[in-house]
């Protein structure tokens, strides 16, 4: 595998898929984002914050940290989980001069309003940069995620739309940007001959773990620490090593691929909330519709009485439906003091009421009844719990 004609190909792959001038391939998602937000601080040295969503990965804030900025929060909108806009707004009217970009973020895939964050900027010298993180080959119409901003970044970490076990993409067609990561990158020295065959063996050992099959077996992996989520801005940024680039070949077969079964799938576990709530059989808090979304997760809120025996049935029979982020961007402990009087209310309930069902295309017909049933049954159960006992107090 020769790294350059490996990265040559890819680029071009990449360039022509999503019509963008400028694409650089690293180490992570978080890498990416780090990159893009030095080059903006470089263009507009004097502005120094960054407004992301109270409740997105925890990457997002440690890569604010990492490239020397201040993480500022806006809290999300229930219905979307996209940026509450009336926060936002506030914020910009505020504090404008000193915002140097705003991250609205394709949470599980779903498209967020750039459109509107533009609106709010336009004129500001505020930059928007697309966190297409879990977003890559989803579109709104013809418009593809991830060229929306003035620079976007993909993750290829794990679980997400299209994997290397880890990496990230950069896009833009700004050419400013675009020159100044391509100096950032020139900076970066591959690593001794020991570091390339130790991430080798370590992308080799997940790539056969990883395969999606085993997300059914979620308490099989705890020994590789998976899906926990922790603050770390102590991570390195690296360029995609060959052997990563090499797992990109045809990429676009399988990316379309992975999307036609979450496409199906989102739009299952949706019909299945909106029949239910149509008939008055349950209702959960929330329910996201989706047609035509490849989500790579599928979001539900409910509350706290039926997330509990949702996710200890999952755990017992394998379903893999899971919690999202632990928390609220401000609570996280290595940020407290940062965020003091400040509190970002549906972020936080967001955290505590968010399960997320399985897309993947390893979700059979009979896995997505027993799901169904399960849920079903824990909602209709309870619900008839309820009224027992209001009849008792009667
Ligand atoms: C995964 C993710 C990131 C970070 O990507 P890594 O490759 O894990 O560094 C950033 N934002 C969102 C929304 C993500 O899901």
């Amino acid at each position: 595998m020769n790294p350059i004609q490996e990265t040559r190909r890819f680029e071009s792959e990449i360039r022509d898929y999503f019509s963008v001038r400028h694409c650089f391939f690293v180490s992570s998602g978080r890498a990416a984002l780090t990159l893009i937000l030095k080059a903006l601080h470089q263009k507009y040295p004097s502005r120094d914050e960054v407004i992301i969503p109270a409740f997105t990965c925890y990457s997002v804030p440690a890569a604010v940290e990492k490239a020397g900025l201040k993480v500022s929060l806006c809290d999300i909108d229930q219905g979307s989980l996209d940026l509450n806009f009336e926060h936002l707004k506030k914020k910009i009217s505020k504090s404008g001069k000193s915002i140097l970009a705003i991250v609205p973020t394709h949470l599980f895939g779903f498209p967020a309003n750039v459109d509107q964050v533009r609106q709010l900027t336009s004129g500001k010298g505020i930059s928007i940069v697309e966190d297409a993180a879990q977003a890559m080959g989803g579109s709104i119409g013809d418009r593809k995620l991830g060229t929306l901003g003035d620079a976007g970044f993909f993750s290829l970490g794990r679980g997400k739309a299209f994997s290397t076990i880890e990496g990230g993409i950069i896009l833009t067609n700004n050419d400013e940007i675009g020159k100044n990561i391509t100096k950032q990158l020139a900076q970066i020295h591959p690593g001794s001959i020991w570091e390339t065959i130790k991430a080798m063996v370590y992308s080799f050992i997940l790539a056969i773990f990883l395969n999606p099959r085993f997300f059914w077996f979620p308490s099989s992996l705890s020994f590789l620490k998976l899906g926990e989520t922790f603050y770390e801005s102590g991570f390195s940024i690296k360029k995609l090593t060959a052997f990563q680039l090499g797992l990109t070949r045809t990429w676009q077969e399988k990316l379309k691929k992975y999307n036609d079964s979450r496409i199906l799938n989102c739009s299952f576990w949706s019909d299945f909330f909106q029949k239910n709530i149509a008939d008055k059989l349950f209702q959960p808090v929330l329910f996201f519709p989706a047609s035509k979304m490849p989500g790579i997760r599928y979001p539900v809120q409910v509350s706290e009485e039926y997330m509990h025996p949702i996710l200890l049935s999952s755990n017992e029979l394998g379903f893999g439906i899971s919690v999202t982020y632990p928390d609220a961007i401000n609570n996280i402990n290595d940020l407290t003091g940062r965020f003091k009087d400040e509190t970002y209310p549906m972020a936080a309930r967001m955290a505590k009421q968010l399960i997320t069902l399985p897309v993947h295309g390893f979700v059979t017909q009979k896995d997505r009844a027993a799901i169904k049933t399960m849920i079903f049954k824990i909602f209709t159960e309870r619900q008839a719990q309820i009224k027992e006992n209001e009849n008792n107090r009667r």
